[in-house]
């Protein structure tokens, strides 16, 4: 999901993460498939555990996903068919949530969000989700973890499970306004190729 108010642009490539102060890697933001493309319906496989190929892979979606900006990325979205998601809802950008094979274990309640995605820049609409979740996954260290939640997180969590399935937030939207949609990238994407 896309940070609603920024617009921001930087370039940095060069990336100190947080956990390894010392380490100083050159890393590259991943680009972002944009709807209609296929690959965003290409189901995922969950990982056996979170090591430190997994933990590369969460590092650079995280760098493409402040980069957008955005609030959330899940693996497909840069066309890698595993069960991973980042999100980072908070305003400093630094609480990052890294979840592998996440899995939606209890829910309850209604909430309906507008919500977008980086996926499908510039459209935002209304989503009707389940408001207080609980998950289970593989956090960055490899460690089982279980999160209960509502609100924004609970959201941007059900946002980004879709998408391991292979499913976007216009899949909840009339026909028609999904054909609407569907032009409009394709003409986005018109332009830039031919800019
Ligand atoms: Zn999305």
């Amino acid at each position: 999901m896309p940070t609603k108010t920024a617009n921001r642009k930087s370039d940095f490539f060069l990336v100190e993460h947080f956990r390894h102060p010392d380490h100083v890697s050159v890393m590259e933001p991943y680009p972002i498939l944009h709807y209609p493309d296929p690959r965003l319906r290409l189901k995922t496989r969950t990982v056996e555990r979170v090591d430190d190929e997994i933990r590369q892979i969460f590092d650079r979606m995280l760098l493409t996903m402040h980069e957008a900006p955005g609030i959330g990325l899940a693996a497909p979205q840069v066309d890698i068919q595993k069960a991973l998601i980042v999100i980072d809802i908070s305003e400093k950008k630094d609480q990052p949530l890294f979840l592998a094979n996440p899995k939606i274990t209890a829910k309850s309640g209604h909430k309906t969000f507008e919500e977008g995605c980086l996926s499908v820049p510039g459209i935002y609409a209304e989503v009707e989700r389940a408001e207080n979740i609980t998950v289970t996954a593989l956090d960055y260290d490899n460690n089982p973890i279980e999160i209960t939640t509502d609100g924004l997180l609970a959201i941007c969590i059900q946002h980004e499970i879709d998408h391991l399935k292979g499913k976007l937030f216009v899949d909840y939207l009339s026909r028609i306004k999904q054909q609407r949609i569907r032009k409009k990238m394709l003409k986005m994407e018109k332009i830039t190729q031919t800019a």
